[in-house]
């Protein structure tokens, strides 16, 4: 695999606040495990069916995006379930590129400002 071009650890957690992040079964029941928790009980407290998928993350408030993947610490920006966490989470940004990564450099560069943080508010989807 190429290199990837993007550091998550100097980013905000921009995949992380995608409205859909989709968790199929085995997903599901790797988190319930993670947790010691029947499936039943993870079913409830962590997904929810919406937007036509079966089971998707359920969100929390953001001060950046508006609103965010439960699991995300929004303080340190970064996975609690990193070890557990789903499919899309450990596929995307799926090449050595990230879309997002490359405008946060960008806007960085154009701020003067290492730190800025361009944000893109999902409250509403
Ligand atoms: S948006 Fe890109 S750089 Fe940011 S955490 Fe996700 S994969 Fe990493
Ligand atoms: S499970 Fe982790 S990596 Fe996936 S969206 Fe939630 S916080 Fe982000």
């Amino acid at each position: 695999m190429a290199k990837k071009k993007y550091d998550c650890l100097k980013c905000p957690g921009y995949c992380c606040s995608y409205p859909i992040i989709e968790v199929k079964d085995r997903d599901a029941a790797r988190i319930a495990r993670h947790f010691d928790m029947p499936m039943e009980k993870a079913e409830k407290k962590f997904f929810k069916s919406a937007h036509g998928y079966k089971r998707i993350m359920r969100r929390k408030k953001d001060p950046h995006f508006g609103q965010i993947c439960q699991f995300f610490d929004t303080e340190k920006r970064r996975c609690t379930i990193y070890e557990a966490r789903p499919f899309p989470c450990k596929d995307f940004p799926g090449d050595s590129n990230c879309g997002y990564y490359d405008f946060l450099t960008f806007e960085r560069t154009a701020q003067r400002d290492r730190n800025f943080i361009s944000t893109t508010d999902h409250s509403e989807d």
